[in-house]
C-alpha cells in the first residue's frame, strides 16, 4: 500500500498553487469530515477556499458515499459545483462519474478526503492524485470509531515507510 500523494490537516490548508505545482486542474471532494463535520457544521472558511480554487480555474466536483441528498445538494449548490451521492468509494463507479463530469485525465485530478480506505484507495485505483486530510469531528458510532483506529494504525505504518 502506497502513501497518499499528499497529506494535509484540512482542505483549507491546500493552496491553489499546490494544485498548479502538481499539474492538477480538477478536484473531486469527499464531504463528511472533509467539508462538513459530523455535527453538520461546515469546515471553517471552506467556501472561501472553494472560491479561491474556482478563481484559479480549478474545476471541482463532489463525490460522496453519503445518501443524504438534502445536505450534499445544499452545500454543492452554495459552492456552485456538481455532486454525486452514493459514490461507493473505494469502488471506481462513483469516481468515474465525477471524472467524466470534470472531463479530465485522471492524473490531472486530485481526490481529497479524510479516509484512507475509501478516499485514498479509490483515488489510487483510478490513478488520480490522492490527498488525505484529517477528520475534524469525532465519529459517532462504535463501528466507525473502530474503523478509524484500524485506519490510523495503517496510516502510521505507511508513513513510517520511506
Ligand atoms: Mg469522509
Amino acid at each position: 500500500m502506497r502513501k497518499p500523494d499528499a497529506q494535509f490537516d484540512k482542505v483549507t490548508d491546500i493552496s491553489p498553487q499546490f494544485f498548479k505545482d502538481n499539474n492538477l486542474t480538477g478536484v473531486i471532494l469527499d464531504v463528511d469530515n472533509t467539508l462538513i463535520g459530523l455535527d453538520g457544521k461546515n469546515l471553517e472558511n471552506v467556501f472561501e477556499w472553494i472560491k479561491s480554487l474556482q478563481e484559479s480555474n480549478i474545476k471541482l466536483c463532489i463525490a460522496s458515499n453519503s445518501k443524504n441528498r438534502e445536505k450534499i445538494s445544499k452545500f454543492a449548490n452554495e459552492a456552485n459545483m456538481p455532486f454525486f451521492l452514493l459514490s461507493c468509494k473505494p469502488l471506481k463507479r462513483g469516481l468515474k462519474k465525477a471524472l467524466k463530469e470534470l472531463n479530465m485525465a485522471p492524473e490531472n485530478v486530485a481526490e481529497i478526503g479524510d479516509q484512507l480506505f475509501t478516499d485514498v484507495w479509490g483515488a489510487k485505483r483510478m490513478k488520480m492524485f490522492s490527498i488525505l486530510t484529517k477528520p475534524f469531528t469525532p465519529e459517532k458510532h462504535a463501528i466507525s470509531k473502530f474503523k478509524r483506529k484500524i485506519e490510523q494504525r495503517r496510516l502510521d505504518k505507511i508513513n513510517k515507510q520511506v
